[in-house]
């Protein structure tokens, strides 16, 4: 059997056992040929857009002899898909901007009909997948945070939930945090940090936001070399969002598992 990543395992264990998986920009497909390795899913599609990939991904199938119930298909995002012919789609290792995309055109165009669970995994930009989620009623059931090979990866199950507004509503109320942030500037930091991972904080996510505060003071100190009254609001703006993402950090619990 396929040995995977702990970033593709983290989101192999998300998926629902029993499910038909699609795995779109599935590359060398190693996701979902494992899931069907492992009998946790009984059918799959992998989906690609480039032929490199899509060459890659029909070759593992077939090598691992899973080519009758892993159909790997070529096209854009969730186009590849039949209405209902999935239980579970997972995205992983492209940017939030990008998965986003997928999803709205596959929402617009009907691919996610009979689809129940979403496990997604960007690379960068997570507030802007937790927004589209939030936007159309997925529930964001559960997320993950993990270091491998000195990267970062966040890692969301959503879920198809007919109370999925009320469950959001409860789960984006930032009243948690023992500070004061009003209400849009509360859903803002979720969005952006993550409404899981700051209930249940581990030394990664604390890692995770040293990382991006050393990152953003490098470029207050470039915009505050800039003389431009355009660097000087940016700079403002930075600070002001540091100084947010700090208070956030300070108040969360310290006593945190050293697991992941
Ligand atoms: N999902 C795998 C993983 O997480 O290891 C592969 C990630 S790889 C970095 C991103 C893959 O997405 C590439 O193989 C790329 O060709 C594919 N891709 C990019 N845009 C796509 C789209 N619109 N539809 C389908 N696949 C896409």
């Amino acid at each position: 059997m396929l040995k995977l990543s702990k970033r593709l395992q983290t989101i192999a264990d998300y998926v629902t056992e029993g499910s038909r998986i699609a795995d779109i920009g599935s590359d060398h497909a190693m996701l979902p040929v494992y899931l069907l390795q492992s009998k946790k899913c009984p059918s799959g599609i992998a989906g690609e857009l480039n032929e490199g990939p899509y060459e890659a991904a029909r070759k593992q199938a077939a090598d691992a002899g899973l080519s009758s119930r892993l159909s790997v298909r070529q096209g854009d995002g969730l186009s590849v898909l039949k209405p209902g012919e999935a239980d579970t789609v997972t995205i992983a290792g492209m940017g939030g901007s990008l998965m986003s995309e997928i999803l709205e055109a596959g929402l617009q165009a009907g691919k996610l009909s009979g689809v129940r669970e979403l496990v997604l995994q960007p690379n960068v930009g997570e507030d802007i997948v937790r927004r589209w989620l939030y936007e159309h009623s997925w529930y964001l059931a559960d997320e993950s945070i993990i270091e491998e090979d000195g990267k970062i990866y966040e890692v969301m199950r959503a879920v198809l939930d007919i109370d999925a507004a009320e469950l959001n509503n409860k789960l984006y109320n930032s009243g948690f945090l023992s500070f004061g942030l009003n209400e849009e500037k509360g859903i803002a930091v979720l969005f952006q940090m993550g409404p899981h991972l700051l209930r249940k904080p581990t030394p990664v996510l604390h890692q995770k936001w040293r990382m991006e505060l050393e990152k953003q003071e490098r470029i207050c100190q470039q915009l505050a070399k800039s003389e431009l009254a355009e660097s000087e609001r940016k700079l403002h703006q930075f600070r002001a969002e540091m100084n947010v993402t700090q208070e956030v950090l300070q108040c969360l619990p310290t006593d945190i598992p050293s697991s992941n």
